[in-house]
């Protein structure tokens, strides 16, 4: 079974094998980290604004075709619709840009928007075009309607998204089909409805193979640019972004935000006495090792050489002892001659130091590192210059 599924994921979704976490990451856009989140949210509204703006263009211009084969009554009103669905668009279209706080919610708000235009015209067609009496080139454009919905199904297949996304945005759309067939009083019959139920079904399955695969492959981009490759922790320039954000939400929602500096004691003598390669694998293990002190929206930046950087979101000053107690439970691994390595921590919380921006913080936290070395090294000094030992 465990074969099998790795065959499949690995020829059909991604070139590597996929961990647990990862294929979780797949299913839902719930664990994504801020960053996925992020560049997810400005690729879905790229590709929203590039479709709208073609589709802007191509709405109206297909008006000729309607004149040319419906009565003046009925081309008048398909008219007036494209012109509306052609607002939409080219609202969709205009430049904007893309909100510092909740990038994701827009997105999916624009797509969601973008891909109701099309069952929405279907439905207010099926109102405007009379169905008896038709000619037989106006049958075709009636029918060509009715694919609307599932062209927008397919569509989804050019969007970075997670199966339950797919899902969750092919149902709209399912529905307007299906209030589409039983339209006139009309009941499903699998003989008639069958085949298109099926094929919109199809698409989805489609569109949630691709919209994974891409999820997957923009995944790892992300995670390549974003992390140091020597320790997997997040590189300065994506923590600096990270901590921007973080910073900015917690001020919004008026919950604290923690920031751990910790610098490695005496780690220059591992390289001296050792090599840089046992330096490196020191690196690696403390980062090993600090994550198990974190939970699970936390971030850790190496903020350069052996200085890095925990950035916790809601953990407010009278709970930084409990982070300690977890650091310290965890260690930061072993010098090459088996002694235990130490660091020196400086704590900061923006409520308790009243600090107005992310970098007022980090310069807060690390002054206190700066102070835990001056006093000895090995301990923590905390908000309100508490020093504590490890
Ligand atoms: P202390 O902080 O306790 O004052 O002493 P230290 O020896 O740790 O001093 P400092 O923080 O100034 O030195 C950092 C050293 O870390 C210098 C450099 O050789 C080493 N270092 C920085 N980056 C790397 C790396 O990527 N790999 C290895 N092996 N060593 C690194
Ligand atoms: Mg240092
Ligand atoms: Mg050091």
């Amino acid at each position: 079974m465990n074969k099998l599924w790795n065959a499949i994921t690995e020829h059909i979704v991604a070139p590597s094998r996929l961990t647990a976490d990862q294929l979780l990451g797949l299913l839902t856009p719930l664990g994504r980290s801020v960053h996925l989140r992020r560049h997810a949210a400005s690729v879905i509204v790229a590709r929203v604004q590039l479709i709208s703006a073609l589709f802007a263009v191509l709405v109206p211009l297909w008006a000729v075709v309607d004149v040319w084969v419906f009565d003046t009554r009925t081309a008048t009103w398909l008219v007036l619709l494209r012109l509306a669905s052609a607002a939409v668009f080219v609202a969709l279209a205009w430049p904007r840009e893309i909100s510092a706080t909740r990038p994701y919610t827009q997105a999916v708000a624009m797509l969601l928007v973008m891909l109701m235009v099309p069952p929405l015209f279907y439905l207010v067609s099926l109102q405007i075009v009379d169905p008896v009496g038709l000619t037989d080139s106006q049958r075709l454009m009636a029918q060509l309607y009715t694919f609307m919905p599932t062209i927008v199904l397919g569509g989804l297949a050019i969007f970075p998204l997670t199966a339950l996304e797919i899902v969750l945005f092919s149902l709209p759309v399912l529905g307007a089909a299906l209030i589409g067939m039983t339209s006139g009083g009309v009941e499903l019959a699998l003989d008639q409805h069958g085949a298109a139920l099926w094929f919109m079904l199809m698409m989805m399955g489609v569109a949630m193979f691709s919209g994974m695969s891409q999820s997957h492959y923009m995944e790892s981009l992300v995670h390549k640019a974003m992390t140091d490759p020597l320790t997997g922790a997040y590189t300065r320039r994506s923590g600096i972004e990270a901590l921007e954000l973080m910073f900015r939400l917690s001020s919004m929602s008026g919950k604290p935000l923690a920031v751990a500096f910790f610098d490695l004691d005496h780690f220059k003598a591992i390289n001296d006495a050792f090599g840089h390669e046992a330096g490196d694998q020191a690196l690696c293990t403390l980062v090993e090792r600090l994550r198990r002190s974190l939970r699970r929206g936390d971030v850790l930046v190496r903020w350069g050489g052996e200085e890095f950087v925990a950035v916790l979101p809601e953990l407010p000053a009278d709970q930084i002892p409990a982070f300690l107690q977890r650091v310290r439970q965890a260690g930061f691994g072993e010098r090459p001659d088996g002694t235990p390595l130490t660091a020196s921590i400086g704590v900061a919380e923006s409520i308790a130091d009243g600090v107005l921006d992310w970098r007022a913080l980090v310069e807060k936290a690390d002054q206190r590192m700066y102070a835990a070395k001056r006093a000895g090294r090995d301990r923590a000094v905390l908000p309100g210059e508490v020093t504590v030992p490890l």
